[in-house]
């Protein structure tokens, strides 16, 4: 079968290290097959870290395991489809990527969710970040990644006995991560050097695949630093304003530094949020430097191959930064760029400042609007918030005429869609739909699938997802310390029956995961019907500073001392990209319930949308518009309250009567064979209408056409849209 030969056992080990060593791995399931296969339970308990497993062979125990389970073909397999995908360039990337070849993207972002050996990310900015730069790398479009890397990441959540969530920080084994030192021109590790007022910051620069994709992560644990410093990147969110700031002239100063020490000469920087906007400075100096511009066209020049994305629709949201803290650590920067510390403040003043005092912080947003020539929302909606957010920054403008478009956020197929659903798709679709997900046309072929397949698919999955649920269930039990007879008693619950709702996000409490408990008696005859029974899962880390949102977590998992709620609420915890994986695959519906206008985007539902579950969700964000009332469920009508308990109460109205009168009644509606027929019409018609729009192969094919080329050539024009 393969024309591969087998030349002793090293090449067969070092095969796998090298699929190991690409994050390409991770969504390809010929890879993560191979490594489960390799021993089940000891890829569960290494995270599904795959050189942390291998670590566990020498090569020849890999070679006669690998002879006992018929491995060999396999693994020369999946080498050779990496090593094809490595060197491949993909048609799109020849017809579309244009200029962007010689010189390429820049991606910046704060947090990169790849996989969950991988815990640089907290949640949607993370993921999205991942999955940006995943389909990037299937489209082929040139680009480079840039963030930090965390030692101890996120933290891992647990509930004690009360259900109050306690944080554990991890130290990642970074000799388990494929991770390499990025090297200069000459071959030499890189080191960054950023000066501040209290002294130099240094950080060295790792670097891993994903894909065809580089990312780098700028680190501070180098000798030079202080012990402060040197924990610096230690942790996502874990510091004060001050480390905060730090760490985002690591990203953006550092970043800059690193891709010109790498000798890469990207056209177009993509900023996400403000938390990397330091690097225009750096690129405005290295202009002024190298070109001679003044610092005012050095800015023109800059903001043309700039491209900021905001994904925050509260002002309170975005960075601020104190004038001591922005002086401390900006005053030399300012000194080479030719400006006062309060020009610079100025350029970061926003006249709305919510503490009430413009003059007394610089909001790291402001600059990002004012240093890209290309600004967008992340859906429809969000870019109208964002319009009349910073209205004010442009007052001779209309308020349709604010700068700020929208590309509205998508999900990587590969790592979200189950494998049991992509076969069910290969089976259906054209052959090559894989390299056309963003196309409509391809979708449409779902309504020639047989309802009853469709329907049996998803019930495997939902299977698979309630054995995951009661194996993690058990393990929180024994982990807290409560009776063995608890734990055992999970190997039970959740049915396969029961129409089962899925809730899994951060816990701000914008998001109101707490919507249906107002009203308990009402939620009890909901769920605890014989015939038509209702289940729920939650699950969801809160801001370790945020105590109401860790109020919310607390109450949900105490529902379960309720004995009308035992059987049918769950809080799962540690959510993360694997809990997320299991949970968008197997649910029947999957709930969210921002605040309108709250939620930016939101990802989750779209990946829900790859598996056939059915979106039941507020009118906000992608939803908004998304849905087109066969395509799933809407919660209320898409109004605002300037009151937000009055807001409350109304939606947690609407979220009642519709799954009293349309989702239950709907799902429940089955013929003799047990298929609720317009229920998978409903699941068509959300596949059919849905997964091309909100896939990220969509999302940065747009990204490329209005903003990266437009950038690129330094042609200007605004995306107003
Ligand atoms: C997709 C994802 C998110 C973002 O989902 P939202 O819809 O924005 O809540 C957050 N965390 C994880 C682990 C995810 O996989």
């Amino acid at each position: 079968m393969n024309a591969l030969p087998s030349t002793g056992t090293p090449l067969l080990y070092d095969k796998c290290v090298e699929i190991a060593s690409n994050l390409w791995w991770s969504w390809n399931p010929e890879a993560v097959n191979l490594f489960r296969d390799l021993d089940p339970v000891r890829w569960r308990k290494l995270d599904h870290n795959p050189i942390a497993l291998l670590k566990e062979f020498t090569p020849e125990l890999l070679e006669a395991k690998a002879t006992e389970l018929a491995l060999h073909s396999r693994i020369h397999y999946a080498y050779r489809l990496l090593k094809q995908y490595e060197n491949e360039k993909p048609q799109w990337a020849r017809t579309h990527c244009g200029v962007l070849s010689a010189m390429p993207v820049a991606y910046f972002s704060l947090e990169f969710g790849v996989h969950e050996s991988l815990p640089i990310y907290s949640g949607g900015l993370g993921v999205l970040a991942g999955d940006h730069i995943k389909s990037a790398s299937n489209l082929g479009v040139p680009l480079v990644a840039v963030g930090l890397f965390y030692s101890q990441g996120y933290f891992k959540q647990h509930l004690d006995k009360n259900g109050w969530q306690q944080e554990e920080y991890i130290n990642t084994k970074v000799e388990n991560l494929p991770l390499t030192q990025a090297l200069d021109k000459d071959g030499k590790p890189i080191q960054i050097e950023i000066e501040t007022n209290t002294g130099v910051l240094y950080a060295k620069v790792r670097q891993l695949k994903v894909g065809r994709v580089r990312l780098l992560l700028l680190d501070t644990d180098v000798e030079g630093n202080s012990p402060e410093d040197r924990e610096l990147t230690a942790r996502l969110y874990g510091g004060d304003n001050r480390t905060r700031l730090r760490q985002e002239m690591v990203a953006g100063i550092g970043g800059v530094r690193a891709l010109v020490a790498m000798g890469l000469t990207p056209s177009v920087w993509h900023l996400n949020e403000g938390h990397c906007v330091f690097a225009t400075l750096e690129l405005v100096r290295r202009r002024m430097e190298y070109e001679g511009f003044s610092f005012e066209d050095a800015c023109i020049r800059i903001a043309e191959h700039t491209v900021f994305t905001t994904h925050t629709p509260v002002p309170a949201g975005h960075d601020r930064f104190h004038y001591n803290l922005m002086k401390e650590h900006l005053e030399p920067m300012c000194r080479k760029l030719g400006i006062s510390i309060d020009y610079l403040m100025e350029l970061g003043r926003d006249p709305h400042d919510p503490s009430g005092d413009p003059n007394g912080n610089f909001c790291s947003t402001v600059l990002g609007l004012k240093m890209a020539r290309h600004v967008n929302a992340v859906s429809a909606l969000h870019g109208r918030v964002s319009r009349r957010m910073w209205k004010h920054l442009f007052p001779e403008k209309k308020e349709h005429e604010v700068p700020i478009g929208h590309i509205t956020n998508g999900v990587h197929l590969d790592s979200w869609c189950a494998d049991q659903m992509k076969q069910l798709y290969d089976r259906s679709f054209e052959r090559d739909w894989l390299h056309r997900i963003g196309e409509p046309g391809i979708w449409q072929e779902i309504y020639k699938v047989d309802p009853g397949v469709l329907w049996e698919t998803h019930l495997l999955l939902k299977n698979m997802l309630i054995t995951f649920a009661r194996r993690r269930l058990a393990r929180q039990i024994r982990f807290r310390g409560e009776s063995e007879t608890e734990a055992e008693s999970m190997r039970t619950v959740l049915r396969p029956d029961a129409l089962t709702i899925g809730f899994a996000r951060r816990f701000a409490t914008y998001k109101r995961a707490t919507i249906l408990f107002g009203d308990p008696d009402r939620l009890a005859k909901m769920l605890c019907s014989e015939e038509r029974p209702v289940q729920l899962i939650f699950a969801g880390k809160a801001h370790p500073a945020d105590v109401p949102g860790k109020d919310f977590i607390r109450e949900i998992s105490n529902m379960r001392h309720d004995p009308r709620f035992s059987e049918h609420i769950f809080f799962v915890e540690d959510y993360d990209i694997n809990v997320a994986r299991h949970m968008v695959h197997g649910v029947d519906v999957w709930l969210n319930t921002p605040r309108r206008p709250l939620e930016a985007s939101g990802t989750s539902g779209q990946k829900a949308v790859l598996n056939g579950a059915l979106n039941l969700s507020i009118l906000d964000g992608w939803w908004a518009e998304a849905y087109d009332g066969e395509n799933g469920f809407a919660i209320g009508k898409g109004t605002l309250h300037a009151d937000a308990g009055i807001q409350f109460q109304q939606d947690a109205e609407y979220l009642y009567s519709v799954l009293e009168n349309e989702v239950i009644p709907l799902y429940f509606d089955q013929d003799a064979h047990g298929i609720p027929r317009r229920w998978v019409q409903r699941m068509m018609n959300s596949i059919a209408s849905l997964a091309w729009r909100f896939s990220a192969d969509r999302m940065v094919a747009d990204y490329v056409r209005e903003s990266y080329l437009p950038s690129a050539g330094g042609m200007s024009c605004e995306t107003i849209r």
